[in-house]
């Protein structure tokens, strides 16, 4: 009806019925009814009513029936839809309509309070015009609602009155818009009344609708401020010689920081987030089609040829590895028969249980990876029953003293003797140089001798060693002690942490009262990378803070109350955002106390720390009794956009900040303690864990070559390994067989902050070297190629997303530079030369951390699917597509307990274009291109549903990616006979068990992916507005309104003056959601790939 012009024609006969001198009422009062249902839903509503001159007459109406309040209903609900539009709105507060609905909105009286709701909806509707607030500002309408408001509300202690008090709250919350708002709003208390008001009706569900509108208001009329920053600019700067301009390299937009989304993220659901993803989508065939050809001289390819010396190598040379330069008393923590299990059964941090604390570490030989998968070990984990740090210690009061160790360690030998300050983070020249008893050095080794466990491809001794090469544009001088230590992961996975009602609105609540109840306030910098020296504040009952090392990321720190501090992340190097990433040392506090903690100046939308998700922490004490670890900890946690604002800087947009709150209840007294966003995994570390390995390894068995790909602008090697097997015998034939291995090509870490995805290549790496015998049949059969840092520098500075030189690295796939961006130009080198001697990588993945959804899961690519995402014609002649990118995620959804299928997505985005996956797929032409995306957080499916990841389920992770290798080359037609029947022999016996697990958990045969998740966040308790634009208010009123009238029509002996008690409690607002992105990929399923994956059937 709206199409075909059914509003025009309904609003002329209104126009010409209302211009008869005497209007006809029983058609006048229908028709309008039926505008306002109409209103309801089109949205150019207004305008055509402004057209066609209906918005005078029904204003000119209104005013005419001021003393007629059913007739005077109807004219404000058309009022009300015609003012959706802010033109529209705008000429209506030109024509009066504001006065008009002033003398309609009154203080309480329990006459005509229908009519008071619906003008104070009007009013609302029209103040989103800025002309209408300004004018609303200069005529002190500011004082009059909060009046108006204050009336209401103290005559409504029942709350029968709250969608009148939440039509108040939203004119007062629109006019706050205004810089000259919040002022008029904040000169008239507004701030103190509505913080008093909402501290006395939060638990109040009744209240609901007006204690909503109350925190929209009071965030939207906070006076917005800079960040306590001089400069939004990286604290570190690295010297960049190559570019001469460091300009960015596009003029910034409001939307550049709208969308600051992570790799190859969702679009909240905003607007219409399914018409965005299209838009992005590469509908252009060419530029989806494979493009052979080089982006730099053919010759220069050379060079890699001897970043692949296994095709050369004729094993006369057969040797020992590179050693270290350290002469290691204990070199037998490489562990031959290593697999990266998931439970270290003798390792358990904050457990007070000591029965099943074993003397080391068991190995049981039948933990084979594929035994695990049959027996399904792996799966049959629980939440982690250990207490963590702060019920410990909250319970007893007190420190635990039952907590120490079992093997009766004294913890802190000699305390007075050393600074453990300096333990707690260590010099690394003191290291070096011959320790003196007494000294911090021979305290640490002392320390080592006694209380060190052995942590599996771990020796602190050589991370020093590592981390003295290790370069940096501040020159570090410190370790950190976790780092340095080792990190042993609890015995289970921790559950995702449940969130408690209205935790959001009581932080923002407290972070108002800074304003109006300011006697407890500090304010007091105790921490800062900005001045000459860096800053720390000693005072006694203050956190000592400190950031200056290795992924170190921390620049500021206020203590705001005796128990609350604000901080600051330093942006990443050469560049002024992408604050997300944070690693410091807190120390200096009391045991049993929750210290909230602030990060003021993350930028992203939302964070799965708003679904489950909790900070780690590592206590140094507790590693000195025997439970190193990183572990999940922090209550109290949310996330929402703050009143930090700062001009953007070439469009003159504003940029928002959001405030990340947590509260952490430390395990120990005095303790010094980590604090990061995710389980911290240093360069120094990946340095460290090569050489580990490259000992632990039988060089006659297993090919494990350390090489470099490049320096880094750093000057940091980045390395590049290359693992298979050795040939049995260097006899032709053999050599023949090691040479024609296929490759496979791994990545990770290209952005610094995703250091889930090192933890997630660790447990790759030290899986395909083991004595596992699928990793040993891997070997065999494949060349391995991973580069598992591509960004140290980001790394080591402790960077989010960027280089050196503040570029997002994956979006320089496309055309990278040798002294620009070094580790992509050589990576993209090293597969151009594959391919060119005919070695194109069977699979190339990224591995990549994910910080908006759940799960592990692949992206690749796929014209097709692209296309028909798209909405385009997929069935163009010669558009022929290989569906094999499909097998490997569709073998990993049936294998591996984190992934999942149902999140995979397989198009191609404009915006992606320069990424590792699209280049490598278009350029190279390997069809199983992916980017692996691996949760911050953890799982919503299979068996660690409602688990947060511990560093094994991410190691895990690793080994079942290269399992899904091996299983992929089983299914493929190029399969050798000899590997079929190897793969049988391991097989045997255990078949059907696998095959029944594998049916099991794939939801009998189904595959999850036909699960009806389709949304990755799951429902909180409450509506989470962490933006703060409470953009919903509107359209939450709509469907009200059409409910009325419809409540109206039904009534219509509903007569001029009769009293009414309008439901109150009842009265729910209908909260309306935007319809679920469509996720097609089920659908798809079925179109291109039904059945083809059977395993083992
Ligand atoms: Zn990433």
């Amino acid at each position: 009806m709206i199409s075909k012009g059914g509003s025009e024609a309904l609003l002329r006969v209104l126009v010409d019925t209302a211009r008869t001198p005497d209007p006809d009422y029983d058609v006048l009062l229908p028709l309008l009814r039926l505008l306002a249902k109409v209103g309801l839903r089109d949205k150019k509503f207004g305008q055509k009513a402004l057209d066609l001159e209906a918005l005078d007459v029904t204003l000119i109406l209104a005013r005419k029936s001021l003393a007629h309040s059913y007739h005077l209903l109807h004219y404000l609900w058309v009022l009300r839809v015609s003012a959706s539009s802010v033109t529209t709105a705008a000429m209506l507060g030109i024509n009066g309509a504001m006065e008009l609905l002033f003398k309609v909105i009154t203080p309480y009286s329990r006459r005509h309070t229908r009519i008071v709701r619906a003008a104070t909806e009007v009013l609302a509707a029209l103040l989103k015009s800025k002309s209408n607030s300004r004018r609303a500002v200069n005529r002190g309408y500011v004082a009059s609602l909060l009046r108006l408001h204050q009336d209401w509300y103290s005559h409504d202690a029942d709350h029968t009155y709250v969608t009148i008090r939440r039509g108040l709250l939203l004119c007062l919350k629109h006019i706050a818009t205004l810089r000259s708002g919040r002022e008029a709003f904040l000169a008239a208390q507004g701030l103190e009344t509505l913080l008093g008001m909402a501290q006395c009706c939060l638990d109040q569900e009744s209240a609901e609708p007006a204690v909503s509108a109350m925190l929209q208001t009071l965030r939207q009329g906070h006076p917005r401020s800079p960040l306590p920053l001089l400069t939004a600019r990286s604290a570190y700067a690295f010297p960049d010689t190559a570019s001469a301009t460091p300009e960015p390299p596009h003029a910034l937009t409001e939307e550049d920081f709208e969308d600051n989304s992570d790799e190859e993220v969702d679009k909240d659901s905003e607007s219409d987030p399914a018409k965005e993803e299209d838009d992005d989508l590469e509908t252009d065939v060419d530029k989806l089609s494979a493009k052979p050809g080089l982006d730099r001289p053919e010759e220069e390819l050379a060079q890699y040829q001897h970043m692949c010396p296994e095709l050369s190598c004729s094993f006369e040379e057969l040797q020992s590895p590179l050693g270290y330069d350290l002469n290691l008393e204990d070199a037998q923590h490489a562990n031959h028969h290593h697999i990266p299990t998931v439970t270290f059964p003798g390792q358990h941090c904050f457990n007070k249980d000591h029965s099943s604390w074993g003397p080391e570490r068991t190995n049981p030989a039948s933990a084979s990876l594929l035994c695990r998968v049959k027996t399904g070990r792996s799966f049959k984990r629980r939440p982690s029953v250990n207490a963590p740090p702060n019920r410990q210690t909250s319970s007893a009061g007190t420190e635990d003293p039952s907590g120490h160790d079992a093997s009766g360690i004294q913890a802190f030998p000699e305390e007075d003797a050393w600074d453990r300050e300096a333990i707690s983070c260590p010099r690394i020249r003191d290291f070096s140089s011959s320790p003196k008893p007494g000294e911090t050095a021979g305290v640490l080794e002392q320390l080592l001798r006694a209380h060190h466990k052995q942590i599996p491809f771990h020796d602190p001794r050589v991370y020093m060693a590592k981390a003295q090469r290790t370069r940096s544009a501040v020159g570090f001088e410190m370790v950190a002690f976790p780092d340095l230590w080792g990190h042993c992961p609890p015995s289970g996975a921790q559950p995702m942490l449940e969130r408690r009602r209205g935790i959001q609105r009581i932080k923002i609540l407290e972070d108002v009262r800074r304003l109006t109840q300011p006697n407890d306030i500090i304010n007091r910098v105790v921490f800062s990378l900005d001045e000459p020296w860096t800053l720390q504040d000693t005072t006694p009952g203050c956190l000592r803070f400190f950031s200056k090392f290795e992924s170190g990321n921390l620049r500021k720190a206020i203590q705001v109350r005796e128990f609350e501090y604000d901080l600051l992340t330093n942006a990443d190097v050469n560049s002024s955002e992408h604050q997300q990433w944070f690693y410091f040392r807190v120390s200096g506090m009391r045991a049993a106390v929750p210290y909230r903690f602030n990060i003021i100046n993350g930028e992203k939308l939302n964070s799965q720390f708003n679904y489950g998700m909790q900070p780690t922490l590592y206590s140094v004490k507790e590693a000195l009794l025997g439970r190193a670890g990183w572990i999940r900890t922090g209550e109290e946690i949310c996330y929402y956009k703050n009143h930090y604002c700062q001009h953007a800087t070439a469009a003159g947009g504003t940029k928002h900040y959001y405030t990340l709150t947590f509260s952490i209840t430390f395990p120990h007294s005095d303790d010094d303690c980590y604090l990061a966003y995710h389980y911290p995994y240093t360069y120094t570390a990946l340095m460290t864990h090569l050489d580990l390995l490259e000992k632990s390894v039988d060089p006659q068995r297993v090919y494990f070559r350390q090489g470099v790909l490049c320096q880094t602008l750093g000057g940091n090697p980045c390395p590049l390994v290359t693992i298979t097997a050795m040939p049995e015998a260097s006899s032709p034939d053999q050599l023949e067989q090691f040479r024609h291995r296929p490759y496979q090509v791994i990545t990770a870490r290209v952005h610094p902050g995703e250091s889930n995805s090192s933890w997630v290549a660790k447990g790759a790496l030290e899986f395909l070297v083991s004595e596992d015998p699928v990793a040993r049949l891997l070997r065999e059969n494949f060349i391995f190629k991973i580069i598992p840092m591509l960004n140290p520098d980001g790394v080591v500075h402790g960077n989010h997303r960027c280089s050196l030189r503040g570029e997002d690295l994956n979006r320089q796939w496309l055309s990278p530079r040798a002294h620009l961006q070094p580790t992509v130009y050589h990576a993209k080198g090293l597969l151009y030369y594959l391919t060119s001697i005919g070695r194109r990588p069977v699979v190339f993945c990224d591995f990549h951390g994910h910080s908006q959804r759940k799960n592990v899961f692949l992206y690749g690519c796929s014209v097709k699917e692209t296309l028909w995402q798209a909405g385009c014609a997929v069935g163009a002649p010669g558009l022929v597509e290989d569906v094999s990118y499909r097998t490997l995620p569709r073998i990993l959804d049936k294998l591996a307990p984190a992934f999942t299928m149902s999140s995979c997505s397989f198009s191609v985005e404009k915006s992606r274009a320069s990424t590792a996956r699209v280049v490598v797929w278009r350029e190279m032409g390997v069809a199983r291109s992916y980017t692996m995306e691996t949760s911050y957080c953890g799982c919503t499916q299979g068996p660690y549903q409602g688990l947060q990841f511990g560093t094994s389920e991410l190691q895990e992770m690793g080994a079942m990616f290269c399992l899904g290798l091996l299983i992929l080359e089983l299914k493929s037609v190029s399969c050798s006979h000899q590997l079929l029947a190897r793969a049988a022999a391991l097989l045997n016996g255990g078949e059907d068990a696998l095959d029944q697990h594998l049916q099991r958990c794939s939801g009998g045969g189904g595959g999850r992916s036909s699960s009806p998740e389709l949304d990755d966040e799951p429902p909180c308790l409450e509506e989470i507005d962490y933006s703060g634009d409470g953009s919903s208010d509107q359209e939450a009123s709509l469907p009200e309104l059409d409910r009325q009238i419809q409540e109206c029509a039904s009534h219509r002996e509903w007569g001029e003056g009769e009293e009414e008690e309008e439901e109150g409690a009842g009265l729910k607002q209908s909260g309306v959601r935007l319809p679920a992105t469509v996720q097609n990929s089920k659908w798809l399923h079925r179109v291109f790939y039904d059945g083809d994956l059977c395993m083992f059937t």
